[in-house]
């Protein structure tokens, strides 16, 4: 499970999260929306650690991770600058974090071939990501976390770079991928149908604060106020 309680975030005078409460059974796929500059990636980087956060509580399954770095929480994340490390090709960035955890060579390289092929990137393993497309490297940032299997994947728009077939397909892998695994997802996205799809539930953001937690059908079909009905409702 992933709870999120209380939490506050402040950039100098700005409240950015304001009190955000979020909690999630373990293998749920929960989609993050709300409009630009909203908050959502602060709160992914304060699930991942990469930000402290002013106040508040983070556990995974249990544990409080509120203080732990990012390597200490059993997370694999990509965000909206999915940095690749430059002068590793690409199939060196997939294998890194699995070298780091002692993986054993086999391993390592059947979960590069696993992500290459599911992410249709054979042919650029041996590049470095300076020789890439802005949408290869996303999809190579998302082979490096896919190559793992932490407790939580967070991803923060992973799909934003690629051209419209590849988003349905790549959104389709995704969807499978998370019903064999079964594994905690967060995922930020400002795609509709992206969230209709693969939610098992939908927390709409606005100005630091989480407005409705709900099924996409509750959120879709009942949406707690005229922001909400704007942004993820029903047409009426
Ligand atoms: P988008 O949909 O555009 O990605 P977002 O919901 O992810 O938006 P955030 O990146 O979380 O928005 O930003 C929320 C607010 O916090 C914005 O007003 C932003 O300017 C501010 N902010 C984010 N990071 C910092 C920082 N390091 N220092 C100061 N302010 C920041
Ligand atoms: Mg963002």
């Amino acid at each position: 499970a992933l709870d999120i309680q209380n939490v506050r975030k402040d950039f100098g005078d700005e409240r950015v999260l304001k009190d955000v409460s979020i909690s999630i059974d373990s293998g749920q796929f929960l989609i993050l929306v709300g409009p630009s500059g909203c908050g959502k990636s602060t709160l992914m980087n304060a699930i991942a650690g990469l930000e402290p956060v002013t106040s508040g509580n983070i556990s995974i399954d249990g544990e409080d991770v509120t203080w732990r770095t990012p390597a200490e929480r059993d997370i694999a994340m990509v965000f909206q600058s999915y940095a690749l490390y430059p002068s590793m090709t690409v199939r060196q960035n997939i294998s890194f974090g699995l070298e780091m955890r002692k993986v054993p060579k086999a391993e390592r390289e059947a979960a590069v071939e696993r992500v290459a092929d599911l992410l249709q990137i054979f042919p650029l393993l041996e590049r470095k990501p300076a020789q890439l497309s802005g949408g290869q490297r996303q999809r190579v940032a998302m082979g490096r976390a896919l190559a793992r299997e932490p407790k939580v994947y967070l991803f923060d728009e992973p799909l934003s770079n690629l051209d419209a077939k590849l988003r349905v397909d790549m959104r389709t892998e995704i969807k499978k991928l998370h019903q064999r695994l079964g594994t905690t997802i967060v995922y930020v996205t400002h795609d509709q149908v992206e969230a209709m799809t693969l939610a098992d539930c939908i927390a709409v953001m606005r100005d630091g604060h989480i407005l409705q937690l709900g099924s996409p059908e509750e959120v879709y079909n009942n949406p707690v106020d005229m922001f909400v009905a704007g942004f993820m409702g029903s047409p009426s």
